[in-house]
């Protein structure tokens, strides 16, 4: 390995703020991006490209495409539907576009006056008079023909504070030092010679500049052999950085929790109900993890409304029962307020009290709450994700307990482990999820833990009915709505996810609670979007759990977790367009009491025959595992959902699902870096991996 000693190239050590336009503000916001040397720039990978070689006629744009047109502006105007707005007519002889924007300013429609040509690149959709773009990106071009561009346009992941603009100006800048720097290349040459795929660096520079006649198919499905060849990489990255984390844990001592205060079997005791076996078999796992020195490290993955939070609660009664903390962690103040309530419920009557720690609770309450946990007077603590990123002292912390684990990544599991350390000892981890995966998928994305699976619903529970409704039948569906409220029932109601920024979703939101209220007039109807203060969306969520609304209007935030057992039917609207994990994240919220639930996926025609068979599986089936298995199945080559939407990994290129036939050498791959070459993966993780540089100090 001679040559993959030698020193890096001088490039490799260039800080960005040595390329122009990069100032002290903006080198900060790149840094939390992970980027702080110029060739961290050429990992930020595309997640899709544009094509901007070609001005397209308007006469030949289909709603959906993503084009670029050229045309003389016939006629702008200030309208006033629901809001107002900018409208401007363009033309270019094949037909007319509606070009519309919410936010302008007068210069901007001055510049926009009858008249001027321009060249303007968005998404097609249909509007009101015909085809439209909404806030196209745009500018004035002169009568002769200008040039356009000569290679596919990569569009970036969007990043807070730093523009798709300045990224790619930056990433240029980059790639023009890689024609004369060296970048290396750290999978070992044994590993990549009989895979036929394309040098490090003729892979980036192929990902970031696509010649124009690339297969602009083949690159957005991400199966082009320069993307394979990243691809491959970062699940190496990942898979090598994984194990190497799972062995250093495994070699730190924790406390074993023998409970001799017998918490956990009063706890047990004092349920309801009974677990099912499944529960049992997963507790039987933990318990005997906890009993060990060893740190436990053990995800439990089960279906929504399995009962994972009561093997959950029995684990941190054994903690507290040992005299140590537990501590859970739940990804929104809105569960962790939920789980709070739950286990005080369970722990009081046993003499224990829970301190919930939230980012929205007056200071004082919080400052309280932190002296309880620091001097270890209340052992059970219960909070946001948040809660471990801020200076929290714990007493005696045994055990982390982590809800909803496809939303917490590779990185924060590294930062959780670092916490939890004291007095040389770790803490038991125990993770949670309800993503659905097969075993071998999530033995790769889980390759630092032990997984323990709840494949069981508890008794008596009621499937949920699902039908697939089309639009044009709304007013049935809105009657439903009233006949189940009538019956004292409650109802969720999800907003489309078409729209493309938050912003406009939270609006579409707005308008279909508006719509909802007048044709309803009867109900309380309220609303939760991703544009409401958190502390706003808190309290509509609370007043819908205590029953206090009937009717709760959402965005896709209320996907994970929530349980409002009296809710009983949801209606989902654009399901067409939604992955099937999430239609099935989304339909767990209902069916969690005794009551026959009904989910309704209204449709908008025409459904792709994709669509129409995802609709279908829903309809055909509740089990979570089985419709990940189908969503498998479902996704050929072309099809463009990824594990990014089911967020089983926040990877840049790669996707579990799509590139699963590389795991076998991933596999094979991360054991011979870690065999042999363990230094070369502390490089990968830093390079693939946000604060990934941690892998690297192996014990
Ligand atoms: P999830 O696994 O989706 O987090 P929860 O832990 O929220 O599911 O449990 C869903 C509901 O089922 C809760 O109301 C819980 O009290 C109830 N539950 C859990 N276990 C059982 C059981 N063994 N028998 C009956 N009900 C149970
Ligand atoms: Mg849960």
């Amino acid at each position: 390995m001679a040559e993959a000693a030698r020193s890096p190239g001088a490039s490799e050590q260039r800080p960005v703020t040595a390329l122009r336009g990069v100032g002290a503000a903006l080198a900060e916001r790149l840094r939390r991006l992970g980027v702080t040397q110029v060739q961290d720039l050429l990992f930020i990978l595309p997640v899709d490209y544009d094509d901007r070689t070609d001005c397209k006629r308007i006469g030949q744009l289909v709603p959906g495409m993503r084009a670029l047109v050229e045309g003389e502006v016939q006629l702008t105007e200030v309208a006033f539907r629901r809001r107002r707005q900018l409208l401007t007519r363009l033309s270019d002889g094949s037909g007319f576009l509606t070009l519309r924007f919410f936010h302008f300013s007068a210069s901007q429609q001055e510049g926009l006056a009858r008249g001027t040509r321009l060249r303007c690149f968005g998404e097609v959709r249909r509007g009101p008079q015909g085809l439209e773009m909404i806030h196209p990106e745009y500018r004035r071009v002169s009568e002769r023909s200008e040039p356009v561009e000569d290679t596919l346009t990569p569009l970036y992941p969007l990043t807070e504070g730093v523009t798709q603009g300045r990224l790619r100006m930056l990433i240029a800048q980059a790639l023009r030092e890689l024609d004369t720097a060296e970048i290396r290349d750290w999978l070992p040459r044994e590993l990549v010679d009989s895979m036929a795929l394309p040098s490090l660096r003729e892979a980036l520079r192929y990902v970031h500049r696509p010649p124009k006649d690339a297969q602009l198919a083949e690159l957005s499905a991400g199966h082009h052999p320069a993307q394979r060849r990243l691809a491959f990489e970062e699940l190496l990255a990942h898979q090598a950085s994984l194990r190497l984390l799972k062995r250093t844990a495994k070699t730190d001592p924790a406390w074993a929790l023998e409970d001799t205060g017998g918490l956990s079997a009063r706890l047990m005791s004092s349920l309801p109900f009974r677990l099912t076996g499944a529960q049992a078999r997963a507790l039987g796992e933990v318990e005997a993890d906890l009993l060990s020195d060893v740190p436990m490290v053990r995800l439990v993955q089960g279906d929504v409304g399995c009962g994972k939070t009561v093997v959950a609660a029995l684990a941190a009664a054994r903690a507290a029962g040992s005299g140590m903390q537990a501590a859970l962690m739940a990804p929104t103040e809105l569960l962790a307020e939920q789980h709070w309530r739950n286990f005080r419920d369970w722990f009081q009557p046993l003499g224990l009290p829970v301190a919930l720690l939230s980012g929205t609770q007056p200071a004082r309450v919080r400052r309280s709450a932190l002296e309880t946990v620091a001097s270890g007077e209340v052992r059970v603590v219960v909070g946001t994700h948040a809660l471990f990123q801020e200076g929290i002292e714990f007493a005696n912390l045994a055990l982390v307990i982590v809800d909803e684990q496809h939303r917490f990544g590779v990185q924060q599991r590294l930062r959780l482990q670092e916490k939890g350390r004291r007095h040389g000892r770790f803490p038991h981890q125990l993770i949670m999820t309800a993503t659905p995966i097969p075993r071998t998928l999530a033995m790769t994305a889980y390759a630092d833990l032990d997984i323990s699976v709840i494949d069981e619903l508890p008794p008596g529970r009621t499937p949920v009915q699902t039908v697939v409704v089309p639009e044009q039948r709304r007013d049935q569906v809105v009657a439903r709505v009233e006949q189940a409220c009538r019956a004292g029932r409650q109802v969720y109601w999800v907003c489309p996810l078409i729209e493309e920024s938050e912003e406009l979703r939270s609006q579409a939101a707005e308008e279909t609670a508006e719509a909802l209220a007048e044709a309803l007039p009867q109900l309380r109807v309220a609303l939760v979007h991703g544009r409401m203060p958190s502390a706003k969306k808190d309290e509509a969520m609370l007043a819908f759990k205590a029953g206090r609304t009937q009717l709760l209007v959402a965005t896709t935030v209320i996907e994970v977790g929530v349980d409002v057992p009296n809710a009983t039917l949801m209606v989902i609207e654009n399901a067409e367009r939604m992955g099937l994990a999430q239609l099935h994240q989304l339909r767990g919220r209902v069916g969690r009491g005794a009551a026959a639930s009904s989910c309704v996926l209204l449709y908008r025609a025409p459904l792709s025959p994709l669509a129409r068979k995802r609709l279908e599986v829903m309809r055909e089936t509740n089990d979570g595992f089985e419709i990940a298995r189908r969503d498998l199945e479902l996704r050929g080559p072309g099809e463009l959902l990824g594990t990014r939407q089911t967020g089983l990994a926040q990877m840049r290129v790669a996707d579990l699902i799509r590139d699963a036939d590389l795991l076998p050498r991933v596999q094979q791959a991360a054991e011979v870096l870690l065999a042999r070459y363990p230094d070369n993966i502390a490089a990968l993780s830093a390079r693939w991996i946000a604060g990934g540089e941690q892998y690297g100090r192996v014990g």
